[in-house]
């Protein structure tokens, strides 16, 4: 190591040490890794958070209260099974910035996108376009172009895909707000990812909303990428309706279950059409079993099936933490951990063919970079730099590398080995 580098490393250290937020890394697993360090540098939480320590003790309360319980566990567990999704609510509907009735912890991101969309696309044969994201997470791009066959339109018709302008890499709020405009009266829903995937960009979800809410459309926002990430107001922003999952910086574990988010506006509306099941009915009245459902006015009304104690038991252990630590306080720190990881790329960069392309304005962006790299192979280079300096970040097809530092446990540290390890791999031009 040379002086210039022993030297940044100290100070990397000493930012870690005098953080006013300080890491909470020795409650999480983290990864073992035999080399100059004992960790792994974890830049792949945006992708799949780590473990929570406290995970375990939860999870396996739950076991032992079915081992020792059987059905009576429903109303008899520490903490009931029938009413479990409630001990979620809270601190999601504050993560989201939503009022508790808002919001329901169910299923899975896909699933919920779709079940809201029975509910909130309902295109007529003169409006019936959707816009999303030409880099949406192909998951996003699937669900909408099988709502619009669903309805018997031809989705290459119907989807509209927002593209950023030649030669640039996101988009502007104005173009955004243009699409729409121009879309008008056939537009029936506007669905984006409140930050992509991708390129690490958070959109102004308030200023898309209005311009949606303009055209007459419904607007929804896909928050993968801004959950537990972003302060969020879904409420105050109007947003119709939103869905997250619970696995990437929410470390609810491999698979976890989502969540949803309708507005109170639409919560007394039982004309809006649901699919139901039990769990969408008036929990007072639920084991009277009677034939028809009795919606309250609640997101609960999309719930169908009883809750899944063993994938929530995990992301009740991570809202736990949220709470603690307080978003607020998150975000800031994540704003810290990010700048520095940009000023650290920045000198790797100036002689790389290797570019940021996430915007440099804290505002538009979470805690992921995007890194664009020219006739590099990003695969290959991700398991050089995981494999050479035990640094995990994740290439996205075709040319990306993203980097997320994770404010509940990436340090300083991790974000300067991100940059040496860069400088290692990848040969200046
Ligand atoms: C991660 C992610 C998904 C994943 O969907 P699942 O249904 O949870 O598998 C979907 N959309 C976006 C934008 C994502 O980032």
């Amino acid at each position: 190591m040379t002086a210039a580098q022993a030297n940044g490393e100290a100070v990397a250290r000493e930012l870690d040490a005098a953080d006013p937020l300080p890491t909470r890394r020795s409650e999480f697993h983290m990864l073992p890794y035999d080399g100059t360090y004992s960790e792994i540098a974890y830049f792949a939480g945006n992708s799949l958070g780590l473990q929570p320590r406290a995970t375990a003790a939860i999870l396996r309360q739950e076991l032992d209260d079915w081992a020792r319980l059987g059905v009576e566990g429903h109303g008899e567990a520490a903490r009931p099974w029938v009413s479990y999704h409630e001990n979620l609510r809270g601190t999601a509907a504050e993560l989201m910035g939503a009022r508790p009735t808002e919001i329901v912890v169910m299923n899975t991101l896909t699933v919920n996108l779709h079940l809201l969309m029975i509910s909130f696309y309902r295109p007529t044969a003169e409006r019936f376009k959707i816009i999303i994201e030409d880099d949406a997470f192909p998951s996003d791009s699937y669900a909408v172009r099988s709502q619009a066959a669903l309805h018997g339109f031809d989705p290459d018709d119907a989807i509209v895909r927002l593209a950023p302008r030649a030669g640039e890499h996101t988009l502007h709020t104005e173009d955004i707000a243009a699409t729409i405009a121009a879309v008008g009266g056939e537009l029936a829903l506007v669905l984006l990812g409140g930050i992509n995937y991708y390129t690490g960009e958070a959109i102004d979800i308030p200023a898309v909303t209005r311009a949606g809410h303009a055209a007459g459309a419904i607007v929804a926002i896909d928050l993968a990428h801004a959950a537990g990430n972003l302060e969020l107001s879904l409420h105050d922003w109007d947003v119709d309706w939103a869905a997250w999952c619970n696995y990437k910086y929410l470390n609810g574990g491999p698979g976890a279950v989502g969540g949803a988010f309708v507005h109170e506006r639409h919560l007394a509306n039982p004309a809006i059409p649901k699919l139901h099941g039990w769990w969408s009915t008036n929990p007072a009245t639920r084991f009277q079993m009677a034939p028809t459902v009795d919606e309250q006015p609640s997101a609960d009304a999309w719930s169908m099936s009883n809750p899944p104690i063993m994938a929530m038991a995990p992301v009740l252990a991570s809202y736990r933490m949220f709470a603690e630590t307080g978003l607020a306080n998150l975000r800031a720190k994540s704003t810290r951990l990010t700048a520095y990881l940009e000023a650290q790329l920045q000198p790797v960069m100036a002689t790389r063919p290797m570019r940021i392309i996430t915007p440099a304005d804290p505002e538009r962006r979470g805690a992921q970079l995007s890194v664009q790299f020219d006739a590099i192979d990003v695969g290959d280079l991700t398991a050089r730099l995981r494999a050479n300096h035990g640094v995990i970040a994740d290439a996205r097809q075709p040319d990306v590398v993203r980097l997320a530092p994770i404010p509940m446990y990436s340090t300083f540290h991790d974000c300067w080995r991100a940059a040496q390890a860069l400088a290692a791999e990848v040969p200046s031009a």
